[in-house]
């Protein structure tokens, strides 16, 4: 269970710009104060002095602890004196100490060896960040999915109203994400155009995404390009494309069947499904098209790996975006 490694390093630069960014507020106040009152800056040279002191103590032996509590002594004093001079010139007592973010690790990101909360949840949010990069996963949520575009009228086909289906298509989904591991099954979505299949992929996303899971998202074009791209472009030591969505935890392919095919795309999407089916990592795909047209666009081999282990799940209804 992880993100990119690329996560990570942004999590690490937020915090690092934040702890930054407080430091150099601090100085500024500091300024001030010095400047309403520059007998602060004395008082603070001799905090600094006490606390080198009992360091240099340290290895004294002898009376050095004595003369560290001494020292301490002198520098509560101190600290008592700079506040009441801050308050002389209408500053407060805390006006010099530097404003964290995070006050528990002080924007460092660890505490007592441990990771601070406030890292981790940094680094869920630069995740979803990174997925925003490709994805309108902002809006796409469980809360955000209204049941109330879809009819609910009893449809003969299915026994039972497109809404009442698709409530149960919906509720799959979430449980699906609440659930998800690496063993997942994957899914296959269909139906037609505007009928929330990619609103509904990317709900999940959100969810295995906060779940601490690695999502990797894009349209079969989009991952297509890129892979293309990479294929006949340079090559670098980072984690390849193909790599990262081999690799992902969890692979949302949207829109499968719009694509131009051509024997690259067949050969890729079969190499990536392939190498998932065998890693046992689970893929979404969501699909236009009718399951005789994926044999008839696509190669036997591909359909096969498509079908052979992902559950089908059938949305219905009017294209919501005319709706709209
Ligand atoms: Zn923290």
């Amino acid at each position: 269970m992880a993100y990119k490694q690329i996560v990570y390093q942004r999590a690490k630069a937020e915090l690092e710009a934040r702890r930054k960014k407080a430091e150099k507020e601090n100085d500024a106040r500091r300024l001030k104060a010095i400047t309403l009152c520059p007998e602060i800056a004395r008082v603070e040279g001799e905090i600094a002095s006490y606390g080198l002191d009992a360091v240099k103590a340290l290895g004294m032996g002898g009376d050095a602890e004595k003369y560290i509590r001494e020292l301490s002594v002198k520098s509560l004093a101190a600290q008592e004196r700079k506040k009441q001079l801050l308050k002389s010139v209408g500053l407060s007592e805390d006006y010099l100490d530097i404003k964290y973010t995070c006050p528990i690790c002080k924007d460092t990101g660890s505490h007592d060896g441990f990771f601070c909360e406030c890292q981790k949840k940094e680094v869920i949010n630069q995740a979803k960040a990174l997925l925003g990069e490709t994805a309108p996963v902002k809006g796409c949520t469980f809360e955000k999915f209204s049941l109330s575009y879809y009819p609910d009228v009893i449809d003969p086909d299915l026994g039972v109203s497109q809404r009442e289906h698709m409530s149960t298509v919906y509720n799959f989904c979430r449980d699906y994400a609440n659930h998800f591991t690496k063993k997942a099954q994957g899914l296959t979505m269909y139906g037609g155009t505007g009928l929330g299949k990619t609103h509904l992929s990317l709900a999940i996303a959100n969810v295995v995404i906060e779940r601490g899971y690695d999502v990797y998202y894009g349209s079969v074009q989009n991952i297509m390009e890129k892979l293309e791209k990479e294929h006949f472009g340079r090559k670098n030591n980072d984690e390849s494309e193909k790599e990262a969505i081999i690799n992902a935890d969890l692979l949302i392919i949207d829109d499968l069947g719009v694509e131009f095919v051509t024997q690259f795309t067949t050969a890729s999407l079969h190499d990536i499904l392939n190498s998932r089916m065998l890693k046992g990592l689970p893929t979404i795909i969501s699909t236009n098209l009718e399951m005789e047209e994926i044999y008839e666009k696509y190669t036997q081999r591909i359909a096969s790996r498509l079908f052979g282990s992902s559950l089908p799940l059938a949305f219905c209804g009017k294209d919501i975006r005319q709706i709209k």
